[in-house]
């Protein structure tokens, strides 16, 4: 089943101990596609200036990810940089620049509406809202946000809360939603909110799914090396909903599933700067690796 996808295109700027990158293809929607586009088909609706270039992207058109929606404005392509402590957990944001998606409107193409899989990705709260308005009922509505919005434009991200399936965030982003610092209970409190389930993701701490009244714990798949931990958070997402999407089934079981395809793609991901990793990344290696997941995790 195909999944429609609103989010950033980003060029970022990274700084890790591992070393500096400027002009990183990057942004929510882009690693979103990058990872889901393994398992389904990806219709993306986004924005870049005419500083974009397309090229970079060519990867993903090979692999069933239609940019028919995305539109290319005068202007300059949203940028942002970050930086990474020690502690590859945390991360400054140093600059968000909205440049051409200040302006931005989504249409959606009419071939899109009848997407069954929706997943908004990190954007401003505005630009979800007005994507969910145009669209047919899906089956699955899942939401991405961060910080940035949830301090600037939280009246709006509620409403947005209050129509999706499925809230992702990571822990303090939980808790800077409910004031509370148990995640138990953010999650619980999420869940009042409007969205039936919540995933928490705890970095290299893994994550928590709360559905239902039935939690799931999953680890992060252990690594010695992580480079660049840009984009876990939407590489998570799209394992995640590119596997239930391919299964299009909405069970316990099949969210579980669903929970370790995204933890392993988020392995993959910060192996390495940017795209370097997700560009080369193959099915086989993805099996292998939930493979290792399983006997990791089994007892
Ligand atoms: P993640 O590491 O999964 O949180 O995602 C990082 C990606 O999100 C980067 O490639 C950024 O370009 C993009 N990003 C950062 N801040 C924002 C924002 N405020 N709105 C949309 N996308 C953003």
């Amino acid at each position: 089943m195909s999944i429609l996808v609103v989010g950033s295109l980003a060029y970022d700027t990274i700084e890790t101990p591992w070393g500096k990158m400027d002009d990183a293809l990057g942004g929510s929607a882009l690693y979103f596609s990058a990872a889901a586009s393994h398992f389904s088909p990806v219709n993306v609706v986004g924005v870049v200036g005419s500083d974009f270039d397309s090229s970079k992207i060519s990867f993903l058109k090979k692999r069933k990810v239609n940019f028919d929606g995305l539109y290319v404005e005068s202007g300059d392509t949203f940028r942002w940089g970050g930086r990474y402590h020690d502690d590859l957990n945390k991360r400054d944001t140093l600059f968000t620049y909205l440049n051409v998606f200040e302006r931005f409107q989504p249409k959606i193409p009419m071939h899109y509406r009848k997407s069954e899989y929706v997943f908004l990705a990190n954007i401003d709260p505005e630009l979800q809202l007005q994507v969910l308005d145009q669209i047919d009922h899906p089956k699955l509505i899942v939401l991405d946000t961060m910080n940035f919005w949830i301090s600037g434009k939280r009246r709006i991200l509620e409403e947005v809360i209050k129509r999706c399936d499925i809230l992702i965030v990571n822990d303090q982003e939980a808790r800077e939603l409910t004031n509370k610092p148990n995640l138990i209970k953010a999650a619980r409190l999420l869940t009042e909110k409007g969205p039936q389930t919540i995933i928490v993701k705890k970095g290299e701490h893994g994550c928590m799914m709360f559905h239902n009244d039935n939690y799931f714990f999953a680890p992060a798949y252990p690594l010695e090396k992580v480079i660049d931990p840009t984009g876990a958070g939407d590489s998570f997402a799209g394992g995640f909903l590119g596997y239930v999407a391919k299964q299009n089934k909405l069970d316990h079981d099949t969210l579980k599933k669903g929970v370790v395809y995204g933890s392993v793609i988020a392995s993959f991901n910060v192996e390495n700067f940017s795209f370097a990793q997700l560009e080369k990344l193959t099915v086989e290696e993805i099996n292998q690796r939930i493979e290792k997941f399983r006997q990791l995790t089994a007892f």
